[in-house]
């Protein structure tokens, strides 16, 4: 078996039978990014991973340190990581070398991770496919001329593609389980508040939430144990302890209810998805499982929702890049003013553009109450049934994506992106944790299925999933083209 189709649990284990060192591992990978043309890092951090390669060797040696320890990994563009650019995809932070790092950041080194670089992104984090990063479009592993996904889409193509054993993720209204679900991998959005968002480039506070995209459900287990818990540095992050996500993957999953909402099987799925859904089903209710439907009637509403309040926190957020403090600035400014304009208008991006302008215009005084607040109620509204279904089901099971990965450059209009949100926005709106696991393949392109579970089930989610895993081989399918690189 070649490293890069190891899983962290088998990487690490030869790590301390000596098989091969951390410093061979990262060569590899290093060797395996600089040979890629998928475009999934914006960075790469060669000397930074062999540095942190050869520390843990020391550390493997003396027997020291957990189950990460010497793991190499991508870290999206979006977490400061000291002495290293952090550009959120942004010509305006293209200059950024971050002083600090973000509270992911850290516990990552702490644990003695390799970090071999930044991964491409949608600029801060708003899109869906990663082609409004500055540094170009990433592309799929399963078909080049795919979209990957977005916003995480550089760190799900890292994954999939062999170029880490694992990648670090965002999600705002699916980032991290969308290119998880189009490029085959499995990818974790914790309940809001159980990963500090310390360090974390802002996009909409109230829903931003870090997590793993790794290869499979125990992968995932592994990395939120250590990116997992309270910081006082992050005033929304969660006291709740943090269990050990590994101990009861395995426990049996019988007897478990697992609801369908109704409203995730409409006539907007595609087809060659829906039946990798209901087949997925029917593997589930071979583990013990049974399904009963449900509705979440406010789903329907979680677009307009979202694309309410997330531009009105994003223009807020974004209001520090001002041209004065850090990031890019125009040349020549007449005066502040124009210092502000022009150096706003060249640094930021279209989309990016849009919200803030579509965020600024709902804050504003005349039109708040008819859309930030209106959003706001509904917002609540979806929460509750939420609350209302979880008295009826442990999981709800659904859909990622309506489609496999569509064409790079084919949807040029933004409200055509904006409804391919339409599953995942709502776990976010009411701060459920969620997943995207491997469910088969349509077209030659990966389905992902989705569960969502009730505020901090990760252990239960990672359950359901592990088990799935355990009776099904779609994780470990790797895009051929990828096999054949170094
Ligand atoms: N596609 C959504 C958006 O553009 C979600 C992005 C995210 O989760 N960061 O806002």
């Amino acid at each position: 078996m070649v490293m890069h189709t190891k899983t962290i649990a088998e990487l690490s284990a030869g790590l301390r039978a000596g098989d091969f060192s951390c410093v061979e591992l990262t060569k590899h990978y290093l060797n395996r990014i600089h040979n890629s043309d998928l475009n999934a890092f914006i960075s790469v951090t060669d000397d930074l991973a062999l540095r942190q390669a050869r520390a843990a060797d020391d550390k493997i040696a003396k027997g020291e340190g957990g189950i990460l320890v010497g793991i190499p990994y991508a870290h999206k563009d979006i977490f400061c990581s000291t002495g290293v650019k952090t550009s959120a995809a942004s010509k305006m932070l293209d200059n950024f070398i971050s002083p600090y790092d973000a509270t992911v950041s850290h516990k990552l080194n702490q644990a003695n991770l390799v970090m071999l670089g930044k991964t491409n992104m949608d600029e801060f984090a708003m899109g869906s496919t990663t082609e409004s990063s500055y540094y170009g479009k990433t592309h799929n592993p399963w078909d080049r001329k795919k979209i990957p996904g977005g916003s995480s889409g550089g760190s799900a193509v890292a994954v999939a593609a062999g170029l880490s054993a694992f990648a670090t993720g965002t999600d705002t209204g699916g980032s991290i389980r969308q290119p998880a679900s189009l490029c085959g991998i499995t990818g974790l959005k914790p309940t809001y508040g159980r990963v500090s968002r310390y360090g974390m480039i802002a996009y909409a506070s109230s829903l931003d939430q870090a997590g793993p995209m790794t290869k499979t459900a125990q992968d995932a287990a592994i990395v939120l144990n250590v990116m997992a818990g309270f910081d006082k540095k992050d005033s929304t992050s969660a006291t709740q302890a943090v269990p050990d996500y590994t101990k009861n993957l395995n426990n049996s999953i019988q007897g478990l209810t697992i609801g369908l909402p109704k409203e995730f099987f409409s006539t907007d799925l595609d087809s060659g998805v829906a039946s990798k859904i209901m087949a997925a089903i029917k593997e589930f209710e071979a583990l013990g499982v049974s399904v009963k439907e449900i509705s979440l009637p406010n789903s329907t509403y979680a677009i307009p929702t979202y694309y309410i309040i997330a531009p009105c926190e994003c223009s807020s957020n974004l209001s520090r890049m001002d041209g004065v403090r850090f990031g890019y600035r125009c040349d020549n400014p007449k005066d502040l003013q124009d210092l502000y304009l022009r150096s706003r208008t060249e640094g930021f991006g279209e989309e990016v553009k849009r919200r803030i302008m579509i965020g600024t215009f709902a804050l504003s005084a005349g039109y708040y109450d008819a859309y930030y607040l209106k959003a706001q109620k509904i917002r609540h509204s979806i929460s509750d049934d939420f609350k209302t279904a979880f008295g009826k089901v442990d999981i709800i099971i659904g859909p990622v994506s309506p489609t496999t990965a569509w064409d790079l450059g084919s949807i040029k209009d933004p409200v055509t992106m904006y409804l391919s949100d339409i599953y995942t926005l709502s776990a976010n709106l009411a701060g459920l944790p969620s997943m995207s696991i491997p469910a088969g393949f349509s077209q030659n392109l990966p389905v992902g299925l989705q569960l969502i579970g009730n505020y901090w089930s990760e252990e239960r989610l990672l359950n359901t999933a592990h088990k799935f895993q355990m009776q099904t081989d779609f994780h470990q399918k790797t895009p051929q083209r990828s096999e054949a690189m170094a």
